[in-house]
């Protein structure tokens, strides 16, 4: 018998979003390892080519250390006026699906698509016509992940990466997040997930299955509600924001 989904949720997000376009605009460019970003010294990788990645480069890491892996890879300046002009056809593309879209930034949003499925059909389908709607506006591909809460949604999307489609239903999602280890969990950064494996947790599903008072003994009100995300419990809403005040883009130098 099918779930009922209590609500829809999808987050899209571009594949290696800079890289690709470069790539797409730049047919010589398919299939190589290039770095997006400005070749000085004291530069940070924007965006890494899949081709590169496996060379251990990607976002943020020095320029000066990621040609130093990767001494093939062709470095590519940043041209954000058309990184946006392709944000805003993504966007149109999602807004056509749903009326609220809430954007993380310029190639990543959250979808909520609760109650359409009589209009769509199921989550998986609607997150199939999404992507190929991407792909015939843009040329590029998006991962989608589909879920019943913003967290699960993002962690989908994030798996499947590149061009992925990861359905987790909800009576799918205490068994989706139990191997995934504690740097999933939104809100753990490094000191966390230092105290949380200091108490014998590894994975999500060690922390979902911990008696709450001990992680709120361990970590305060932090801990309570990573046990929460842990069980996939999220109840925040996906915000529609409008897209002119909502899409900012950071330059890095
Ligand atoms: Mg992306």
């Amino acid at each position: 018998m099918p779930d009922r989904w209590p609500r829809t949720i999808l987050h899209a997000d571009m594949d290696a979003f800079y890289a690709a376009v470069e790539q797409h605009d730049r047919p010589e460019l398919r299939g190589r390892p290039i770095l997006v970003g400005h070749p000085g010294p004291r530069s940070v990788v924007t965006t890494a080519s899949y081709e590169a990645r496996p060379f251990g480069v990607g976002s943020a890491m020095p320029m000066a250390e990621a040609r130093r892996r990767c001494p093939q890879a062709i470095v590519v300046p940043p041209r954000f006026t058309r990184y946006e002009a392709v944000s805003r056809q993504v966007r149109a593309v999602f807004d056509a699906f749903s009326p609220v879209v809430e954007p993380l930034s310029l190639d990543e949003a959250f979808l909520d698509l609760t109650g359409s499925e009589g209009l769509l059909g199921p989550p998986g389908k609607i997150a199939g016509d999404l992507k190929a709607a991407v792909r015939e506006a843009t040329g590029l591909t998006v991962s989608v992940g589909a879920a019943p809460s913003k967290y699960v949604a993002k962690v989908a999307s994030d798996v499947g990466k590149p061009d992925g489609l990861v359905v987790v239903a909800p009576s799918e999602v205490r068994a989706f997040l139990a191997p995934l280890p504690i740097r999933r969990l939104w809100g753990a950064g490094p000191k966390t997930a230092v105290r949380l494996e200091a108490m014998g947790l590894a994975t999500l599903g060690e922390v979902a299955s911990c008696e709450p008072g001990r992680l709120e003994a361990a970590l305060g009100s932090l801990g309570p509600h990573l046990w929460r995300l842990a069980r996939g419990e999220d109840e925040r809403p996906v915000i529609a924001e409008r897209e002119a005040s909502s899409i900012g883009y950071e330059r890095t130098l």
